[in-house]
């Protein structure tokens, strides 16, 4: 798949402690080809492989310390930014209910998304109504309700007699006069784009004027999805898309082109059929996995919880670019007691339950007063790197330490246990979430 296209990509200039420009246009059409076949859209393509060229020839990054990375750092960099750069937030009224319209073609996942988001902003504390304004596909009414009942949601229908731009309006009428907090349509679908579905669309869109009208598309379907979005982006105007079954076998272009292509922001990503598979879409989180750089980011986003941003930022950096010296080992140590077990925040990766040695890493409160020591004694170029600690200087860290060499031993084991940790951060997102992702 892609991702593991564009791994291996990376994975050799990583290796690298000089690259040429010869090495980036090589990189370059790896990339580009691995895009290409994994359905991007072609002048997508090319305007990211332009851009990134441009920038990773530039002097400052070959000529650094780390020009393998630091090319790294710009594809990461880029493909966040062609698939939005910020995360893209719903939308909220200024005054309640916020209204939000799903549309999109049959099959795409629309009442099935409209439950997935009642249930999201729910557990939001917010109060959600769905109005069910499918009138035409045999069942749709009922499938909203069960998926209703089973969140506890609401369900406003008038049945399959009415009309959906008076079902539409009755639905948001309903949830002003209630006091609801958002307002979710669902709507009839087609198998293909059509001139009647458009204009009952605009009609609602026109009675209703929502805050957001959301375009549901199938990730499968590729290019077709984005073709799709540009047909309903032109006709009605969307403010986001939400991007379905990436948990199946897709080859991941639509969420690389979507937004470079329309210019309406990926909002949510569905990732199976429960009603909890639905995440916002982050664009750089979706890039760091795309490159095989692990769930780094939601590991992150819990270590704030217990370290200041600064730390937390310095943290992820050196996750990233596994550049860890004892100094930092030291800091982490202390920043990880305060967060609890190592053990716990990486559960939540993909395939950490695998890693071999994790065990190793638990903090032995009584033994930090003993690390510290040991890596006290060593020199500046010792905590760089750890590499060159050979027999006599381990002896002189003992000594100076008031500890054994095999203190000294074990200290650089576990050291060399977490270095190995986080390189198997890039091996995860191959074993682990090519299964759950189709990239
Ligand atoms: P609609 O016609 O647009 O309303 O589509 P539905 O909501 O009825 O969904 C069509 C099918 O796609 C159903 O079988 C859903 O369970 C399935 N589906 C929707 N979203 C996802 C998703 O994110 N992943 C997977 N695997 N299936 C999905
Ligand atoms: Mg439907």
């Amino acid at each position: 798949g892609l991702s593991e296209r564009l791994q291996a990509v990376m994975k050799k200039l990583r290796g690298k402690g000089k690259v040429t420009e010869a090495d980036v246009k090589e990189a370059m059409r790896e990339v580009r080809l691995a895009l290409l076949e994994a359905d991007v859209n072609f002048k997508v393509v090319k305007s990211f492989v332009d851009r990134v060229k441009e920038r990773a020839i530039g002097q400052e990054v070959l000529k650094s310390l780390t020009p393998g990375q630091q090319v790294i750092k710009v594809v990461n960099e880029e493909l966040t930014q062609l698939m939005g750069g910020e995360q893209s937030k719903l939308a909220q009224a200024g005054r309640p209910p916020t209204k939000i319209m799903m549309v999109g073609l049959q099959g795409a996942g629309k009442t099935t998304t409209s439950g997935k988001l009642a249930r999201y902003l729910m557990k939001q504390n917010r109060r959600t109504l769905l109005v069910a304004g499918d009138v035409y596909r045999p069942a749709a009414i009922r499938q909203l309700e069960v998926l209703g009942k089973d969140l506890n949601a609401p369900v406003f229908s008038l049945g399959d007699k009415e009309s959906p731009v008076r079902i539409a309006r009755e639905g948001v009428e309903k949830a002003k006069q209630d006091g609801f907090d958002y307002v979710i349509i669902d709507t009839a679908g087609r198998l293909h784009i059509d001139e009647a579905m458009m204009d009952e669309l605009k009609q609602i869109r026109d009675t209703v004027e929502p805050d957001e009208i959301l375009l549901v598309v199938d990730a499968m379907t590729g290019q077709d999805a984005v073709n799709v979005a540009e047909s309903f982006n032109r006709e009605l105007g969307l403010t986001g898309v939400v991007l379905t079954k990436l948990d199946g076998d897709t080859r991941g272009g639509a969420a690389l082109s979507v937004k470079a292509v329309t210019n309406c922001p990926i909002k949510f990503v569905g990732l199976g059929e429960k009603t909890d598979a639905l995440e916002p879409f982050y664009p750089d989180r979706m890039a760091s996995r795309i490159l095989g750089m692990g769930d780094v980011l939601s590991l992150i986003e819990k270590a704030q919880e217990a370290v200041d941003a600064e730390k937390a930022k310095e943290l992820e950096r050196k996750m990233r670019t596994q550049t860890l010296t004892f100094d930092d080992f030291l800091d982490q140590i202390q920043q990880v007691r305060k967060m609890g077990p190592l053990e716990d925040m990486l559960s939540m990766l993909p395939g950490a339950g695998q890693i071999k040695g994790l065990k190793n890493l638990q903090v032995d409160e009584k033994q930090l007063g003993r690390v510290e020591a040991i890596i006290r004694s060593m020199t500046p170029e010792e905590k760089m790197h750890p590499e060159i600690i050979n027999a006599s200087r381990r002896k002189r860290i003992a000594q100076g330490s008031g500890t054994t060499v095999q203190d000294v031993n074990r200290l650089l084991k576990q050291f060399e246990d977490m270095k190995k940790m986080m390189k198997q951060f890039s091996a995860m997102a191959k074993g682990g979430k090519k299964k759950k992702r189709g990239f």
